[in-house]
């Protein structure tokens, strides 16, 4: 079986090592020189609707993904007629747009933070509603001035009103072709100056862990959806859940899932959308994240750590670029504490 991605960048590289053991070959579209998926798949360097590389995908792959959102969806339609797209390219759309997103959480009933007209104070979000990430894109504004100022800066501008949360966590789901959702447990999610330092997963609390779940499933179930889907959330102080954004593809908030969990989002992405049985998405053990960013940490420190593992996405070093990962395993919520602490000062966070 032959898989095609739409981008090639460190999703992809980890999408193509799942599927090896399956029998998967993937090639991957991707227009930069060198992605990080390069040596574990075939690579067609074009841009990401070049129509003869998505003719390349229709005609040699049996089913195409994405790694990314941004892509052009015309692209993806044209693709749709020729070849399984999956998730479909009306997922994707909706999950590129900040919009379409907030009006679809809306419409299955899940709170989003006001928008728009809703929104009639200061201070706020502006965000781009396409195409932002690891907090470009976005902009806090703090006065009328800037809030008119941003509106006028930032690209088809949606503006947010602030949501006042506890901590921000995300559910990662996959829906199978027969409909079948498999959710790891919610994990937290700690930023820094827009950037995602660090994931935890441990056992989730069961209220939590429900909600977040229904939300999940009506969001995967009113769009179709195949593959693996995450959702960022704000945890208010009442434990109750704020969707913020989605996005239709594996996601930074599960890279634990490939050592904490028994089925990783990577390989359970790969399941879904080859037609194939989901595995158990549920915690092998209580595990954290740390990702690398700006340069890679050293090996020798981290690897001494007992149940750390190190995933180097062989991207050159540049400020505020995640470039790799570190997971850590523990049996025990305190012994993992500890190690996490050890490995913080090796884990570089330059941006
Ligand atoms: P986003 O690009 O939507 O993921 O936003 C980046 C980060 O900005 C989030 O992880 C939050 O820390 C913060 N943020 C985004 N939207 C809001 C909001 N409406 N209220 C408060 N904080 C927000």
């Amino acid at each position: 079986m032959r898989l095609g991605i739409i981008g090639g960048g460190q999703l992809a590289r980890m999408l193509a090592l799942a599927a090896r053991p399956l029998g998967i070959d993937c090639v991957v579209v991707e227009p930069t020189e060198a992605p990080p998926a390069t040596s574990v798949a075939s690579v067609i360097r074009a841009a990401f609707d070049d129509p003869v590389a998505l003719s390349t995908l229709a005609s040699t792959c049996d089913v195409v993904t994405v790694e990314l959102e941004a892509v052009p969806i015309s692209g993806l339609d044209w693709l749709s007629e020729r070849v399984v797209v999956r998730p479909s390219a009306a997922a994707v759309a909706v999950a590129a747009d900040r919009l379409l997103e907030k009006q679809l959480f809306r419409s299955l009933g899940v709170t989003t933070a006001p928008f728009d007209e809703e929104v009639v104070d200061v201070p706020a979000i502006v965000k781009s509603r396409r195409g932002g990430f690891d907090g470009r894109g976005n902009r806090l504004v703090r006065t009328v001035d800037e809030l008119a100022a941003a509106r006028v800066a930032l690209p088809d501008p949606i503006v947010e009103g602030l949501v006042s949360f506890v901590r921000e966590v995300s559910i990662v789901c996959a829906r199978s072709t027969d409909g079948a959702l498999a959710c790891w447990p919610v994990v937290e999610n700690l930023h820094e100056r827009g950037i995602l330092r660090r994931t935890t997963a441990l056992d989730p609390d069961a209220l939590t862990q429900a909600a977040a779940v229904s939300i999940a499933r009506r969001v995967a179930e009113r769009l179709e959806y195949v593959g693996v889907l995450a959702i960022e959330l704000f945890e208010l102080a009442d434990g109750s859940l704020v969707a913020n954004e989605m996005a239709p593809r594996v996601h930074n908030s599960g890279h634990w899932t490939i050592e904490g969990a028994h089925t990783s989002q990577f390989e359970q992405h790969i399941r879904a959308v080859c037609g194939l049985p989901l595995g158990d998405p549920s915690l092998r053990e209580p595990t954290v994240m740390l990702n690398a960013v700006g340069r890679m940490p050293a090996a020798l420190p981290v690897l001494d750590v007992p149940g750390a593992h190190l995933h180097d996405y062989n991207k050159a070093p540049r400020p505020g670029r995640k470039v790799g990962h570190v997971s850590v395993t523990a049996s025990t919520r305190e012994l993992l504490d500890r190690r996490v602490t050890e490995l913080v000062a090796h884990v570089p966070f330059e941006t």
